[in-house]
């Protein structure tokens, strides 16, 4: 029988929270500016899978004092019974080869990339794995497709555009970016920015 695992998902996130990933497994300090890296932490208030991007928050948000966790204390969210739910702790070095369970040895991976991630002895193995996914895996539409839609034509209704009219180059040259990643609102607003006013 393999023995408990103690460490708090908690514990995991502020360890990790301000770190980002190089394309060659190289762990840095998170630089908002910087293109070249992944953060590994993308959003503080909405947990969500380190590699694949696959958020649940709708469970999350479930949790009634989500609005005051997600304000003053986001580490909080991270030991909800819906984030220990969707998020497993991963070993990046595996236990069988002597790998801790401090929070620097572990990282939070939804059950389907826990389960893809690579086993190794060799930790920037590990990283380069989740950078590929980060860069070229995660996809805000792959998220919640229909939720993203109706909030588009929801914030297009607001503004008075037509929401068949976007421009996806403008959209781009808008879009606020955190390392290379865009969040799915921030996609959804300057989606509809990019679009005509209707005409009257
Ligand atoms: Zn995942």
């Amino acid at each position: 029988m393999s023995r408990s695992l103690n460490t708090k998902h908690s514990e995991i996130f502020e360890y990790w929270k301000d770190k980002a990933i190089l394309s060659d497994g190289t762990i840095i300090p998170d630089n908002f500016d910087d293109n070249t890296s992944v953060p590994v932490v993308y959003d503080y208030g909405e947990p969500s899978c380190w590699a694949c991007g696959e958020r649940y928050i709708e469970e999350v948000l479930k949790n009634k004092d989500y609005d005051e966790m997600a304000l003053h204390n986001p580490k909080a969210l991270y030991d909800t019974p819906q984030a220990k739910k969707n998020y497993n702790r991963c070993h990046i070095i595996p236990r069988q080869a002597g790998g801790s369970d401090e929070p620097s040895n572990l990282f939070l991976l939804c059950r389907k990339c826990h389960e893809e991630s690579p086993d190794t002895l060799n930790q920037k193995n590990f990283f380069k794995w989740v950078y590929k996914k980060r860069k070229y895996e995660y996809s805000p539409f792959g998220i919640d497709f229909k939720r993203f839609f109706n909030e588009y034509l929801k914030d297009c209704k607001e503004k008075g555009k037509d929401p068949l009219t976007f421009n996806i180059q403008n959209a781009k040259l808008n879009a606020f970016t955190h390392g290379s990643i865009v969040s799915e609102s921030t996609l959804m607003m300057t989606l509809s920015d990019s679009c005509e006013d209707i005409r009257r």
